[in-house]
């Protein structure tokens, strides 16, 4: 890779103008860091956790000692932590499914749910999504602005809604990810309503950004990836689901089994990995935070609207960037996959992906297949034209994603 002149000016001085930015995020993480290495030492974490058990798990104590660390951290009563969820739609689709029963409806005040979860909710017709199993879905649009819109809120619940599903990050949607006040604001809103609503927080992309987490801001359940923020780079797989007891109970038993629950599921010698990644993860989300921000700033100065705008106070570590052309999203990826570790030398392509209605691109050159806690681009292939990036394992390495971007973009002349 090589970075002009013209290249380094445009980034470095953008870096001295985000220092407030920068400080910002520092102290966000400490203080998670802080509440990571309280939660190990109050669950006496000890070596003999990391040894990990085989064929039906029974009586992991590292497994209990991981959830009850994730517990803690995340202010909640009980945790679901595992490597058999396989990501965070998966997480998702157990925790909602597990509290859910037919004749319930779910209801979105944030709206339309991610990609994947259009299909799990039946929302685009799918072989054994929840409408087959007669949960009703209910949707509040946002407003023209990507805001909350309350009065559709207020009109979208009814008697029959058991659970509001509150995405906090933006997915492929032109919107402002929801801060965790925001949140606290919704759900007091949701709750004045009608008191019972199981509130659950979509929490990919959101760890760590902010110094609390959605349980604080009084979510009954919580859901991520861990091959997001959570993992800090090194789990290698898995999804964690967290929140009130019965709640997790609950969604254990769709994980697993009826009856099984939480007592089974083995830890298959990942326990260290999996702890050890989230001790350095607010160190990674710092960087990627960072990251996000200065690309923020260095595409703002190259003429894109950008989502956040650099100084605003971030929640997620996504920075959405609209290029405007097809061309201009492929160049974009193709700048962040020529930046990453593995797989450098290819180039990526839009293509159908399970989940995803149409062809998406995705960059990311990363030791974990698809963590986007790694330095990762993607997009669908649509107008306006959105390009999505996120990630990076060191501050060091987002920072040379967003040298190579901006290269590519002051190099290249686009027809
Ligand atoms: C990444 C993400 C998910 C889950 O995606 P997986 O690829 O299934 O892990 C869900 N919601 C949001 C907002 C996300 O960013």
């Amino acid at each position: 890779m090589f970075f002009s002149n013209e290249t380094l000016q445009l980034v470095e001085s953008a870096e001295k103008e985000l220092s407030v930015q920068f400080a910002a995020a520092d102290n966000i993480a400490m203080k998670n860091q802080m509440k990571i290495l309280d939660a190990m030492q109050k669950h006496r974490l000890s070596e003999t956790h990391f040894g990990g058990t085989t064929g039906y798990g029974y009586n992991d104590g590292g497994r209990e000692t991981l959830e009850n660390i994730f517990a803690s951290i995340f202010k909640a009563e009980a945790a679901l932590v595992r490597p058999q969820l396989i990501s965070g739609t998966h997480a998702l689709t157990a925790a909602m499914l597990g509290n859910l029963r037919p004749g319930d409806e779910l209801f979105s005040p944030t709206g339309r749910p991610y990609e994947t979860l259009a299909k799990v909710i039946g929302i685009k017709p799918t072989p054994g999504s929840f409408a087959e199993y007669g949960i009703v879905y209910k949707e509040a649009a946002l407003a023209a602005d990507g805001s909350l819109d309350y009065d559709a809120i207020e009109k979208g619940i009814t008697k029959k809604t058991k659970m509001a599903a509150i995405q906090r990050s933006k997915g492929y949607c032109w919107r402002p990810s929801f801060c965790i006040n925001e949140i606290k604001n919704l759900i007091k809103f949701i709750k004045k309503i009608k008191s019972d609503v199981i509130c659950l927080v979509d929490n990919c992309y959101g760890e760590f950004a902010e110094e609390e987490e959605p349980v604080e801001a009084g979510a009954d359940i919580a859901v991520g990836s861990l091959i997001k923020n959570p993992g800090g780079g090194l789990a290698p797989a898995g999804g964690y689901i967290t929140g009130g007891e019965k709640y997790v109970a609950a969604a254990a038993d769709r994980v697993t089994a009826p009856g099984l629950g939480r007592d089974a599921g083995p830890t298959l010698g990942l326990t260290r990995l999996l702890l050890q990644g989230l001790f350095l993860a607010p160190q990674v989300v710092r960087g990627c935070v960072a990251g996000s921000a200065l690309m923020s700033l260095v595409f703002s100065n190259l003429g894109y609207s950008v989502l956040p705008l650099p100084f605003e106070p971030r929640t997620d570590i996504v920075q959405a960037i609209r290029l405007g052309s097809a061309e201009k999203i492929k160049k974009f990826c193709r700048a962040i996959q020529q930046a990453s570790p593995v797989d450098s030398f290819v180039t990526p392509e839009p293509a159908a992906t399970p989940g995803y209605s149409g062809p998406v691109i995705m960059a990311g050159g990363s030791f974990i297949q698809g963590a986007s806690a790694e330095l990762s681009a993607d997009a669908p292939i649509e107008p306006p034209y959105n390009v999505f990036f996120q990630g990076g394992l060191t501050g060091f390495h987002a920072r040379i994603g967003v040298l190579n971007a901006a290269e590519t973009f002051l190099r290249d002349t686009f027809v």
